[in-house]
């Protein structure tokens, strides 16, 4: 594959898909040790056809936007986060952990690198970042691999979904994840176990598909790849308590915002057949920011929340809020900014 040419890049359209950047970061583990990392132009992976990986699924994942602001700088945003739950899913799946600030340096190393690629403010795009973990080794009885390679590439896009427009939904009657499975690790089974019932949804022309909770089938559980959100009658803001949830940065940070906006957040189990008690829903992740749920189909039936055409008003304020605090034009009380030194 070509590297991305930067003159080809309409930073208005860049859509979401990966684009062969200048630079990614790569290193192995083996011998019980992390063996040193380094950046490389090299964008593919050389692997034994026995590799842990290809046939038990032994990888984790993290997904990070950085953000260009409006005097040119470079956002990152709460990657100390992204850090512990790579760590987090790594331990699920019996693989070695990474140092948390080598973590975000690399991650730093690979920003600056391609800065050039990091969509201009105000176009809407960003970089999006996917550190990952692989087992490498060539196994044909189940069992960890002994040996890794952590590495992180980065590609620009686009808002994954344009503007607050709001889609249409499907309740899935798949499961993504197993109660007491990897439902909390970001780990690449999850999406594979996914990929049947997004591909449907996708052809009765919906944006995605909800899951509902593995053991009864009652509770709202997330998206493939985003959780979920309602706004109460009552003005609160509701989001679903499950174990076999991906615990989303971006929801854990919405749900301070949403404190400090008096939406008095409760993390509670969701009834799916209770949706008439929401005035809006929505989808909250890296990829998806905040995305506005307009309709969710549940046994056939289509519940509209506040307009299938245009986002709430608490959506639209979580939204300014959270993108504003990323791009650097709200303030960032928390200190979940951190700056690229370019
Ligand atoms: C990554 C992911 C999310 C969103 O997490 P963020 O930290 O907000 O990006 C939600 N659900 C699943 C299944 C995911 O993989």
């Amino acid at each position: 594959m070509a590297k991305q040419d930067i003159k080809d890049l309409d930073w208005n359209n860049l859509g979401f898909e990966y684009r062969d950047l200048p630079y990614r970061y790569t290193e192995d583990y083996k011998d019980g040790k992390w063996q040193g990392g380094e950046l490389t132009t090299d964008s593919t992976i050389t692997l034994s056809e026995g590799a842990e990986e290809l046939h038990y699924g032994q990888e984790v994942f993290e997904g990070m936007k950085a953000y260009r602001t409006k005097d040119g700088g470079i956002n990152l945003f709460r990657p100390d986060m992204n850090a512990k739950r790579l760590n987090n899913s790594a331990k699920r799946l019996v693989m070695p952990s990474y140092p948390e600030d080598k973590y975000v340096d690399a991650v730093k190393q690979v920003v600056k690198a391609n800065q050039d690629f990091v969509p201009p403010y105000g176009s809407g795009g960003s970089l999006y970042i996917r550190p990952f973990m692989i087992g490498t080794e060539p196994v044909v009885g189940v069992k960890p691999s002994s040996t890794y390679t952590f590495r992180i590439y980065a590609t620009p896009v686009g808002a994954y979904i344009k503007g607050l427009q709001p889609m249409p939904y499907v309740v899935s009657d798949y499961d993504r994840a197993a109660h007491a499975g990897t439902g909390q690790a970001k780990t690449a089974g999850n999406y594979a176990a996914s990929l049947l019932a997004g591909t449907q949804a996708h052809e009765a022309g919906y944006a995605g598909e909800l899951y509902l909770d593995p053991r009864e089938h009652k509770y709202i559980d997330e998206f493939s790849g985003a959780n979920f959100y309602g706004i109460g009658k009552d003005g609160k803001f509701y989001t679903p308590k499950s174990e076999s949830i991906l615990p989303s940065i971006t929801k854990k940070s919405i749900l301070t915002i949403a404190k400090d906006l008096d939406l008095d957040p409760q993390e509670t189990h969701i009834d799916i057949n209770d949706l008439d008690q929401f005035t809006e829903a929505g989808a909250m992740g890296t990829a998806a920011v905040i995305s506005p749920v307009g309709s969710l189909t549940y046994k056939g039936n289509k519940h509209v929340f506040y307009s299938e055409t245009k986002p709430g008003p608490v959506t639209q304020k979580l939204y300014d809020t959270l993108y504003g605090i990323q791009e650097g034009d709200v303030e960032d009380k928390y200190g979940w900014v951190v700056k690229v030194d370019l």
